[in-house]
């Protein structure tokens, strides 16, 4: 039943002609191998090429990690940098405590990587991060340690800008603070300040920083200035011959606030000087 094909073969030259029968099914396999040979090389065109687009893209990956990996080194190198300035400012601020008097409360923070080999291999992503957390807890505690060190300070020179120092005139002393002879009466009395002889005129300064509370007459201290400094400390000026500031004025160590004279219970020109702490009067010798 099968139907065929008709190959007809004729030579040029008088040779006998040739007849070939194909069978339809013959044709049919010839058909689908091509079919099939051709699809095959096309498969392995398809591949091949995309093996080349696979390489080609592996190795601009490849390029871009060793760049990647590059970049961690540097950044790792520049954080072990880092960490060793901050180790270094740690210990300067423990050596301000300490001569501060400072408890080193404040824990020196040793971050990761310190004093280990200069060449690493470079950490991962998540490896550095922790060490930038670490530092900016570093830097925080030095921030805030510095702001503790700042306050103590400045605590420090206002205390002294307030604490009286140096003498209020030029001239001697003629009595100390402590028991002696009143001038008047002759009965032994607590002498409550220092009298320092000097020519009437000669400028009398204040001994700290401070505020004038008082600049009056009155009778015993006759003309006389009293300044308030913080930190419990009054200083007393008596006996001038002319006030040269006006109560509420805010005054520095070394302004003329007075001229010496022999005002009020007096005996001679001279400046009563007193200093308080708390109210309570203090050898203005110590103060000096
Ligand atoms: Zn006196």
């Amino acid at each position: 039943m099968s139907r065929r094909f008709t190959l007809l073969y004729i030579p040029d030259s008088g040779k006998k002609a040739r007849r070939i029968l194909i069978s339809h099914r013959l044709l049919g396999s010839v058909v689908a191998f091509v079919l099939l040979a051709v699809a095959l090389m096309g498969w392995l065109v398809y591949d091949y090429s995309s093996l080349q687009l696979d390489q080609q893209h592996l190795s601009q990956l490849l390029v871009e990690n060793s760049d990647q990996r590059q970049q961690l080194r540097d950044m790792q190198r520049d954080l072990d940098g880092l960490q060793r300035e901050m180790v270094v400012l740690a210990g300067l601020d423990a050596r301000t405590r300490g001569s501060l008097e400072l408890d080193a409360e404040t824990p020196v923070t040793q971050p990761v990587g310190i004093g280990g080999p200069l060449e690493k291999s470079p950490a991962d992503m998540s490896e550095l991060q922790k060490q930038i957390n670490d530092l900016r807890l570093a830097i925080d505690l030095r921030r805030e340690s510095q702001e503790e060190v700042r306050d103590l300070l400045n605590d420090k020179h206002s205390l002294a800008s307030a604490t009286p120092s140096g003498w209020p005139t030029k001239g001697w002393v003629t009595s100390y603070f402590g028991m002696r002879a009143a001038p008047y009466t002759g009965q032994r009395k607590m002498h409550e300040g220092m009298d320092i002889a000097a020519n009437t005129g000669t400028p009398v300064i204040a001994t700290a920083d401070g505020v004038v509370v008082k600049s009056t007459t009155e009778p015993g201290f006759g003309k006389v200035v009293m300044i308030d400094h913080g930190y419990g400390y009054r200083t007393i000026f008596g006996h001038n011959s002319k006030l040269l500031v006006k109560a509420g004025a805010r005054i520095e160590r070394g302004d003329r606030i007075a001229e010496v004279g022999n005002t009020g219970r007096s005996t001679g020109s001279h400046l009563h000087y007193e200093v308080l702490l708390n109210g309570v009067p203090v050898d203005p010798r110590k103060l000096l």
